[in-house]
This record gives structure tokens, sequence and C-alpha cells, in this order.
């Protein structure tokens, strides 16, 4: 029987699952990390084509299942336990030692999609590309580019670490129980470092979520929250400082403009 709650939607269609190890760009020199295996239908073609594979699985149920479905797969091991809840750095040294690069492959469960890629991301896990199954409507808001209302604060989580790329949307008929929701294959190349200059990282998405508090909110009133009141007049003239037009809704601003606020911001003291 399948646990709704653990988001297990399984993979049946071998096209789909073709396509989501294609976009690894694998070969026998690189890792990948498998989060949610289920039933092994993604692991077994993660071993054809990977030289190490590591897939943590949180249902204890499944594990005896994966033993069998991997049995003989050498290079291919299985790890019970939370993906939140793991040290994945020390994961990563002990089965990865010497692979060329290191992908995560995923078909995700979505109710914790946010915070498994988030985690991903800020602990600077040394990760070539992250390619994942997702909600549709999640992957486009990962992707969005300013200006859209998709445009939000997880769209310049994602992209100051990484370039998003749409591989393929995905119906739900492939899955088995179908969800309720469309899904997507998203592409997510790590960048090296990040495409803005950031001085505080913290202060710089603090600066995000400020802008984008109340989304019918200008700038200046969104970000009047953040300084405060007595500030607000000094805050307006800042931002034209920075060429940035105060009555501009957040959602237009770009990585580049937001870095800008964040580094003027803290040459004013102003930390939030
Ligand atoms: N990879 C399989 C496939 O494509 O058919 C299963 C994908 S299913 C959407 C998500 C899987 O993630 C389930 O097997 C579920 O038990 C597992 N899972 C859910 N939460 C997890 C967590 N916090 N850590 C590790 N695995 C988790």
């Amino acid at each position: 029987s399948f646990k709704k709650s653990l988001g297990q939607n399984f993979l049946i269609d071998q096209n789909i699952l073709h396509k989501i190890v294609n976009a690894a760009g694998l070969d026998k020199t690189k890792g990948a990390l498998e989060i949610g295996p289920g039933i092994g239908a993604l692991t077994q073609h993660l071993a054809a084509a990977a030289g190490a594979v590591t897939a943590i699985e949180i249902d204890n149920r499944l594990i005896p299942i994966l033993g069998d479905i991997l049995a003989g797969e050498e290079h291919v091991k299985v790890v019970h336990g939370d993906v939140l809840k793991l040290d994945l750095k020390k994961l990563f040294k002990e089965q990865f030692p010497d692979v060329t690069g290191i992908s995560v492959v995923a078909n995700l469960p979505y109710y914790v999609t946010t915070p498994i890629l988030m985690k991903l991301l800020e602990e600077r896990l040394p990760l070539e590309n992250i390619v994942v199954m997702i909600q549709k409507e999640v992957a486009e808001r990962m992707a969005a580019k300013p200006g859209g209302k998709e445009y939000g604060s997880l769209s310049v989580a994602v992209q100051y670490y990484c370039e998003p790329s749409l591989v393929c949307i995905v119906p739900h008929t492939v899955f088995i129980p179908q969800p309720n929701v469309d899904s997507a294959v998203i592409k997510l190349a790590v960048r090296e470092k990040p495409p803005v200059d950031v001085e505080d990282e913290a202060h710089f998405f603090r600066i995000v979520q400020a802008s984008f508090a109340q989304r019918r909110k200008t700038l200046a009133n969104n970000l009047t929250a953040f300084v405060g009141k007595e500030r607000r007049e000094e805050m307006t003239q800042l931002l034209i400082s920075c060429d940035i037009d105060p009555v501009r809704r957040g959602e237009t601003l770009s990585l580049d403009e937001f870095a800008r606020i964040s580094r003027a911001f803290l040459a004013a003291g102003w930390r939030g």
C-alpha cells in the first residue's frame, strides 16, 4: 500500500525515467544521489548510468524491496533515513570518495520539495546539478524571470545558487497512484559562485523576503517595514540612488537589483 503522507507516487514510464537520467549527464566516473527511491524504478536506471549511486529512503517497508531489486549492484547503496535529518556532507565523503562529479536525481516527495532543495543548496554540497521531478507549478516558480506572477523569493533563492531549465512537463498518468497535480522535470545546474555580488547572504535574503512580503505593495512600502517608518524618506532616496524606482513591485526586481539594495542598506547600517 502507498503512503500518501510520504508523497509516494511511483513512476511507471520508462521513457520519462530515461529523460530524467539523460538530463543529469551521468557516466561511470560520476556519482548520483537519489532521494526517495521508492521501489527502485529510477534507481535501476541510475545504477546503469553512474559509477556510484546512493539512495536515501525514509520508509522502512521499502528497504527490503530495494535490497532485492538492487541485489548484485555493488556500486549502489541504500540508506534508510530522512534526507532532511542526515548529515549529507559526511554521507558524500563516505559514499562518493572518488567521483568526478555528483548529481542529485530524484522524483521528489512533493510535500517537502522546497525544504529538500534548500537544504541541498544552502549546505553548498559539491553538486554539479540537480535533476528532479516536482510539481509543475513549483518548477515554473523556480525558473521564473522577473516581471511575472510566478516570480518570487523561491525564484531568487534557486537562481542565486543555480541555473534552472525545464526538462519536460509530465502528465499525471505516468505515476501510480496518480497525483492530483501536474508535474515537471527541472534541471538545476549548480553555479560555482553566485551570479551577483552579495556581501552578506542572510541580509540579501532578508531583503528579498521583505520585498515580496505583500505582493500588491510597492517596494518602498514593503521595505519600510524592514527599515522602520522613521527612515522611510531616507530609504526611498537610497533606492533612487541605486537606480531603482521605489514605486516598483518586488516581483519586477532582478537578482542584481536585490543585491544592490542589500549592499546599500548594509552601508547605511540597516540590517533589518
Ligand atoms: N523514486 C520513486 C519513483 O520515482 O517511482 C519514488 C518517488 S516518490 C514521489 C517519493 C519517495 O520519497 C517515496 O518513496 C517516499 O517514501 C520517499 N520519501 C518521502 N519523504 C522522504 C524523506 N524525508 N527522506 C527520504 N525519502 C523520503
